[in-house]
């Protein structure tokens, strides 16, 4: 703590993995040295700089640029940028320590890192988000590359940020080296199923979770939060599996639709127009609400996939939640349950995949898109999907096999970090003190 002073949402982080990690204390002696633990903690290397670009007015405006590379032990840093108001160095450090473990877990030979910058893309045009995403990369380029630092897509960060970051990069190094950015678009290098791999991901997961327990999707109400790229493609994979979507949200409130939400319409707004949550309400029609400024985990549902940002649904919105027989929570989102959330959700016997698992097919596909690049092939829609499943199954399985193991049967939230810690730890002690 008083090394990272004001980095609450990094010392959540690392709290919920250190108290995973209590329970297999002194079951594995070779993990006893606490050095791992501080070297795990702190991040390789740390970039922080301006990022100065010409507004419309032509107005100089000056952002910061992040971009932790946290830990290299199983393969080149990989994690996403995000480009938000509410980005600082202590958001950028939680999100890279999750994205270690994340990696790990489904055993992809990739490292951890996450950046991204204060830059707000709402309400800009195009030529401002392009001449931004030109300044930002002309300072990162020099530490990018195949294999060294792989970025990705975040919030903020979709495929029209990652073409203007991927021209410039391009233009930088007089190199067309498709393996330094994922989430391409599908003409210069990207992956199919990687634009709707993450949300199709935690539904899959929230899928094996419920399936475990006896039960499924089937007619069953489900709540997704946010509506951008994760929150789409849950709900896509959610009608897929049987269930109906019944809402989605974005900063200014939510929307519930009795009949199952309309995902060409939905699209339509938030894809192709960029327009507001209240939009869909209005064009739908009669079966649905827009309800401003709400919590969207009122809403009596079976199964939660929270899938905007960190820490969006508290205590409060879990016990909610409970009390309306909600039986699995599959995190789309990075940390969006808080801590005593969780503990709501644990307690109360509730299926709880957090993050590191449940959304881990997003970049489990950056992992497939870089396969393909390396190759130079291109897999088709099937194919890809196929790969995502079998992954998700298989980090589910392995959640549950290592909870098992150390004691905690049923618990997904030890399972993964467990799981997630271990390999990266054995690679750190074969590589000696570094
Ligand atoms: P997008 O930018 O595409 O969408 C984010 C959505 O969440 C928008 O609807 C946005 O609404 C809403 N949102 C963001 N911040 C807030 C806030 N503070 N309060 C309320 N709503 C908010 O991002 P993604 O869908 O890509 O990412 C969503 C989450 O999933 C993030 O936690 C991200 O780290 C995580 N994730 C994403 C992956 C990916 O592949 N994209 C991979 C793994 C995890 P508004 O437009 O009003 O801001």
């Amino acid at each position: 703590l008083r090394r990272n002073p004001g980095e609450p949402e990094f010392h959540q982080a690392v709290r919920e993995v250190f108290e995973s990690l209590e329970v297999i204390q002194g079951k594995y002696p070779e993990y006893n040295d606490r050095s791992i633990l501080m070297r795990m903690c702190e991040p390789e290397r740390q970039i922080i700089f301006r990022v100065p670009w010409v507004d419309d007015k032509g107005e100089v405006q000056v952002n910061r640029g992040f971009r932790v590379e946290y830990n290299s032990a199983l393969g080149p840093y990989k994690g996403g940028l995000r480009f938000h108001a509410s980005v600082n160095l202590g958001i950028v450090k939680f999100l890279g320590f999750e994205q270690i473990f994340k990696n790990s877990l489904p055993g992809l030979p990739i490292g951890g890192g996450k950046g991204g910058s204060d830059f707000d893309p709402h309400g800009r045009s195009d030529g401002e988000v392009m001449r931004f995403c030109q300044s930002f990369m002309t300072e990162l380029h020099r530490h990018l590359g195949e294999y060294p630092d792989v970025p990705a897509g975040d919030i903020g960060v979709g495929a029209r940020e990652i073409g203007y970051l991927f021209g410039q990069y391009k233009r930088l190094t007089n190199r067309y080296e498709a393996g330094v950015l994922t989430g391409k678009g599908l003409d210069w290098g990207g992956s199919l199923v990687r634009k709707e791999a993450t949300g199709y991901g935690a539904a899959i997961f929230a899928d094996e979770m419920l399936r475990a327990r006896g039960s499924s999707f089937e007619g069953r109400r489900v709540a997704v939060s946010g509506s951008g790229n994760v929150a789409l493609y849950a709900i896509e994979k959610t009608h897929q599996l049987g269930g109906v979507p019944i809402t989605a949200s974005d900063s200014s409130g939510y929307v519930v639709d009795e009949d199952g939400i309309d995902l060409d319409l939905l699209k339509q707004i938030k894809e192709v127009e960029r327009g507001r949550i209240h939009e869909y309400a209005e064009r739908r029609g009669g079966s649905a609400r827009f309800v401003k400024d709400g919590c969207v985990w009122d809403v009596p549902v079976a199964i939660a996939i929270p899938s905007a940002t960190q820490n969006e649904l508290n205590a409060d919105a879990a016990r909610t939640l409970v009390k309306n027989g909600v039986e699995a929570i599959s995190e789309g989102a990075n940390m969006p349950c808080t801590p005593e959330a969780v503990s709501v959700f644990r307690q109360a016997d509730v299926a709880f995949g957090l993050g590191k698992a449940a959304n881990a097919g997003g970049v489990a596909t950056s992992a497939l898109e870089m396969q393909q690049n390396a190759s130079r092939d291109t897999w088709s829609f099937e194919h890809t999907e196929e790969r995502l499943t079998q992954i998700m199954k298989n980090i589910h399985t392995t959640c549950l096999e290592t909870a098992e193991e150390a004691g905690r049967p049923g618990d997904y939230v030890v399972g993964a970090n467990v799981a997630g810690f271990r390999k990266v730890a054995d690679a750190m002690i074969a590589f000696g003190v570094i």
